[in-house]
């Protein structure tokens, strides 16, 4: 049977004999109905509760959008925004703030839509999920507006707003949406639509903030109000101690008369949960309405989600605040399965491009007391934390057995020096089968001090790993190493950047992949960043956006080596 994707359409809505969709879903991407699409995954989650879903996929501005939006009705219980897969303004500006010429979430990677009289201007609206909700404002008053994916996670609360360098008010305040489910979202939108579908109050729904305009009747913690955080900037260190230690509590920010009741993260699934979702009949491709590939689909189609969460914690990013910190399985028949499914499609080369998740080696770890105690803010820096416990054994025989059901399997997920890559008989297995020409590793840095603010493992751990790859594998053009570099967060200095490049080039890695350091809101390096200081107040260096460009191409020079 080919199954269908969510409607996008009045005809394709009548054709499924509705009259009217319990839930429309809002995008700043394209529509392809694959799991790795978060648009995707919640969509065919709610459709499995039994609700009618439809999906409106890259609305215009202005009239043109008012049309888009009103392209399927009304819902009769809610709309879902999400500016898409990425944050909104880091699709569609570059670290220097420059727009980008191409959108991977497109049709034909093009950023630009042409008008009329030849002007062209970027399909993406700036923070798209609050354009989005506003756009919907006009067109349906009264409607209720759940805000989710990474974009609303990241910007739940006030945030550091790189773009603008200032502290901006949580994207429910300046979009006027109704509440956000932050991170992975079932279980919240599972209850939202319960209760809406009942008459029901959203309050207390755990992985959510709701906007109030008055304070709850339960204890709470108060969190440093906007009107504090843009006074002074180190008290987002608190908001990020509140955040990262937050377990059964619940958390207010007041921004002028509002309060913004943040609740404790929502559990997340369990394995069979996880299983589950995956079997949702999703085609795996874009709606056929697309004439042009969607070059972020191209890069995935043949992929296989693993597990979620991630244990490292780095402090520069988003996945430990979106996903958590606990790691959750699929089990291998139902990976084998995906597996399977994938390898029938009319046209699959044979290749399966990856199994994995944010660290592939990931798969199967665990806490053996169990996380929900932990105040710590990863399990694995600044040293391994006794409690974890990683199963790279049970991951490469997972990979095994997948190899047995198609040509090739590769590991496309970055791997961690200190779990795969930290033993010698695993890098073996690794390299000699399952890479596809590149070894994905992200060190990010090389100089102690940068490390420290990155919460990045010792330097030391990258050079063992490196010159034990060389002794092991000293064969040229067997794989490369594609090592991912961050040039100008906070604690670099010319010294450290000059380590950095020296390190590059001693071991002669091609550090094609460098970024300029852009603050995801929310993260602690973000706090480092708008502060200067650190998590005790101590003033620290911070490459201004200048600088952190210089960095970046003192890196990139660096790296002309020959292959490894
Ligand atoms: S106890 Fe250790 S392994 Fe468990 S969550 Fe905390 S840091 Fe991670």
């Amino acid at each position: 049977m080919i199954e269908s994707p969510l409607p996008v359409s009045r005809e394709e809505m009548e054709s499924r004999g509705w009259d009217r969709c319990d839930i429309i879903l809002v995008t700043g991407d394209a529509y392809v109905d694959h799991p790795s699409f978060g648009v995707a995954l919640i969509g065919r989650f709610l459709e499995s509760l039994g609700y009618r879903v439809g999906v409106i996929a890259r609305p215009r501005a202005g009239n043109a959008g008012e049309q888009d939006l009103e392209s399927l009705g009304l819902p009769r219980l809610f709309w879902g925004v999400t500016g898409g897969n990425v944050d909104s303004m880091v699709t569609k500006y570059t670290a220097a703030g420059r727009l980008r010429h191409d959108d991977a979430y497109s049709p034909g990677g093009k950023a630009f839509i042409e008008e009329s009289g030849g002007v062209s201007r970027p399909v993406r609206p700036d923070r798209a999920a609050s354009a989005y909700t506003s756009a919907i404002r006009q067109v349906h008053k009264g409607a209720v507006i759940v805000l989710g994916g990474i974009e609303a996670s990241m910007r739940r609360l006030s945030h550091w707003d790189f773009y603008q360098s200032k502290i901006r008010h949580s994207i429910l305040v300046d979009s006027k949406g109704d509440i956000i489910v932050y991170g992975m979202g079932e279980r919240a939108v599972r209850e939202i639509a319960r209760r809406i579908r009942e008459g029901e109050p959203l309050g207390g729904i755990p992985g959510t903030v709701l906007r109030e305009n008055k304070p709850p009747r339960e204890a709470y913690r108060l969190l440093p109000s906007h009107e504090e955080l843009a006074a002074s900037p180190h008290l987002l260190h608190r908001q990020a101690d509140a955040l990262l230690s937050q377990k059964e509590e619940l958390l207010v920010e007041k921004d002028g008369a509002w309060f913004l009741c943040h609740t404790p993260p929502a559990p997340p699934l369990d394995r069979a949960e996880l299983d589950a979702l995956y079997v949702l009949p999703f085609t795996r491709r874009p709606h056929p309405g697309y004439r042009e590939a969607i070059p972020a689909w191209e890069m995935i189609r043949y992929s296989v989600t693993a597990h979620r969460g991630c244990a490292g914690g780095c402090r520069f990013c988003g996945i430990t605040f979106h996903q958590g910190r606990e790691i959750v399985s699929r089990s291998e028949e139902s990976i084998l399965e995906e597996v399977r499914r994938i390898s029938a499609e009319k046209g699959f080369p044979g290749h399966i491009t990856d199994i994995g998740g944010p660290s592939a080696d990931m798969y199967g770890a665990r806490c053996r007391r169990g996380e929900r105690d932990c105040r710590r803010e990863s399990c694995l820096y600044p040293s391994l934390c006794p409690f974890f416990e990683s199963d790279v054994p049970r991951y490469l025989r997972l990979l095994e057995r997948a190899s047995q059901l198609v040509k090739k399997v590769s590991i496309g997920s970055g791997l961690r020096l200190d779990l795969s890559l930290s033993r010698a008989p695993w890098r073996k297995v690794i390299i000699e089968k399952y890479l596809s020409g590149y070894l994905n590793i992200a060190p990010e840095h090389r100089s102690p001090s940068v490390l420290k603010f990155m919460g990045k493992y010792a330097p030391e751990t990258l050079e063992n790993t490196l010159s034990a790859l060389r002794r092991e594998f000293p064969r040229k053009g067997l794989f490369r190493i594609r090592a991912y570099f961050i040039a100008g967060h906070p604690g670099e200095t010319e010294q450290g950047n000059r380590e950095t490049a020296d390190f590059i080039r001693r071991y002669k890695i091609r550090a094609e992949a460098v970024q300029a350091f852009t603050p995801l809101p929310m993260t602690r390096s973000a706090a480092y960043f708008a502060s200067g200081r650190d998590e005790k107040g101590k003033p620290l260096a911070v490459p201004g956006r200048g600088d952190a460009a210089r960095f970046k191409r003192n890196l990139l020079s660096s790296g002309t080596g020959e292959k490894n």
